[in-house]
């Protein structure tokens, strides 16, 4: 009978076998160096809450609800301890580093200006295409357990990128949007978004309006179905949005551009689940740049691709349909929101348009004769390095969509770049000897 001694004698040992398999592998062994410590303590504390869990055994004379309950307990925590098995490559990853060295540290750097130096990277080549990311992955279980308190504070972060990008340096201000979630997991950023959203008067006029038109189309969605649809939508496509506001003062025009390279090829002006139509990204994204000052830069290295950017934004203002055209207008209604969000999370840290863009020249002018753009009197910034890669492939393969398609394939362009990278990096160690 399920948590009856006959149960418990099966299922206690069981666990306790899955213990030790994760425990047992030498993936799960201490890093040598900072990275993957802290993911490493997180599995950890998973085990450790386990144990906790194997621990708080009934009283023999416990009655069946509270047996039945221990048992339910011990099988969660078996799903939950394969699911650990995942984190095990991810760890053995963090020794032998895939990523273009270059890309890694400027994603660290990144992940320092977004989310604080409190924070463990971890970054993985993913058999799927996608770019993804996933923080504290068994926070949800350790924080659930009855007293257990966790050792690891510091946050662990996996980043998934596709193999096949390894190099593909351009695209990899992508992972300034990818921490951005974590970022705005951090410091509750959807919430603050929505509540700016439904604090425009418009807003809940047409809210009824997009209500009453999606219920006459499903008569049998009530109320509550059609307000928690809305809801879902709006929580997931202001996320987005903060995430690439954010991207955008970090990675600035670079994000920019690996933006379109990988989105615009996935789909155009269609709503998402998760993810707000393409038109209605660039808009935002546009605007953002615009107000910051990159587009004096931009008109100087790639007025084509603005404008081809530019015919993308513009169609984010011609929905009409519901409910869509209620959630596309209430958040370009709100755009500033996520401006003023995203800069008062990067502040100090944000790109200097003017200042990126002498760095970038300087850059893209070595980078057009073959030569590592480092240091000349002063070293070059590694942002700024970026984006002269950008601005030199694109003077060498044709402002325009075709000629931004082979910028990004331009795989001697891209070495360069994140040989020049790493190089600052090594550069700057030897300046603080
Ligand atoms: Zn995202």
């Amino acid at each position: 009978m399920d948590g009856d001694d006959t149960d418990l004698s099966f299922l206690v040992p069981r666990v306790s076998q899955e213990v030790a398999l994760l425990k047992a592998d030498p993936r799960l062994a201490a890093p040598s160096g900072t990275r993957g410590a802290a993911l490493r303590d997180h599995v950890l504390d998973l085990i450790g809450a386990v144990e906790q869990r194997i621990s708080a055994s009934p009283a023999s004379n416990a009655g069946g609800l509270a047996r039945k309950a221990y048992a339910r307990s011990l099988r969660q925590a078996v799903v939950e301890l394969q699911s650990a098995h995942r984190a095990l490559p991810w760890l053995e990853a963090t020794r032998t580093p895939h990523l273009n060295l270059g890309s890694l540290f400027l994603t660290e750097e990144y992940a320092g200006h977004l989310i604080g130096t409190n924070v463990d990277l971890v970054v993985v080549p993913d058999a799927e295409y996608m770019y993804s990311t996933t923080s504290w992955p068994f926070r949800e279980y350790i924080n659930g357990t009855p007293g257990f308190a966790p050792s690891n504070t510091r946050r662990p972060i996996v980043l998934n990128f596709p193999l096949t990008d390894a190099d593909s340096v351009f695209l990899h201000p992508i992972f300034a949007h990818e921490l951005g979630h974590s970022s705005v997991d951090e410091y509750d950023l959807t919430a603050a978004a929505v509540a700016r959203v439904e604090s425009e008067p418009a807003y809940h006029p047409e809210r009824a309006a997009a209500v009453a038109a999606v219920k006459s189309a499903m008569p049998t969605w009530t109320d509550a179905d059609v307000d928690q649809w809305l809801d879902e939508r709006l929580d997931a496509w202001a996320t987005e949005l903060l995430c690439d506001a954010l991207a955008l003062d970090v990675a600035g025009v670079p994000f920019l551009f690996a933006l379109a390279s990988f989105v615009l090829a996935l789909s155009y002006g269609e709503p998402g689940q998760d993810h707000p139509p393409n038109t209605l990204r660039f808009n935002l994204a546009l605007q953002q740049a615009t107000a910051r000052g990159w587009d004096p830069y931009l008109m100087a290295i790639a007025p084509g691709i603005r404008g081809w950017l530019g015919g993308v934004s513009a169609e984010a203002l011609t929905y009409s349909q519901q409910p869509f055209s209620f959630l596309v207008n209430a958040l370009l209604r709100s755009a500033d929101a996520f401006h003023e969000l995203a800069a008062a999370r990067t502040g100090a840290n944000a790109i200097v348009p003017s200042e990126c863009a002498a760095h970038a020249s300087t850059a893209a002018e070595l980078l057009s004769h073959s030569i590592l753009p480092v240091e000349l009197d002063e070293p070059l910034d590694r942002r700024g390095i970026l984006a002269g890669g950008w601005e030199a492939a694109i003077a060498r393969h044709g402002d325009s969509p075709d000629g931004f398609v082979a910028a990004t394939s331009d795989r001697t362009l891209q070495e360069l770049v994140g040989k020049a990278l790493e190089s600052s990096v090594v550069l700057e160690a030897w300046g603080q000897l």
